[in-house]
């Protein structure tokens, strides 16, 4: 192995989520969320769902919908886990 990636937990994932669907961010960081998901069952299935409504979203979406919009919402929905 080249390098250590620092382990973080289920919640940082998770507030990293939109950053990582965007790949926005130090690379660092979103090597740490890909490798969080290898080891994490539960954000695992729950990324997969985010990442396929978001990538719908940004294909069908664009110029009439407000990402921000569904943002808040899928924000809001995840804040009650
Ligand atoms: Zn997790």
């Amino acid at each position: 192995m080249s390098h250590r990636v620092r382990q973080i937990n289920c919640a940082e994932a998770v507030s990293r989520l939109y950053d990582y669907l965007d790949r926005e961010g130090p690379a660092a960081s979103l090597e740490e969320v890909e490798v969080h998901l290898d080891l994490c069952r539960h954000c695992c299935s729950r990324f997969a769902f985010e990442a396929l409504l978001w990538q719908r979203v940004r294909e069908e979406g664009r110029g009439e919908k407000c990402p921000e919009e569904l943002k808040a919402k899928v924000r809001a929905l995840l804040e009650k886990y």
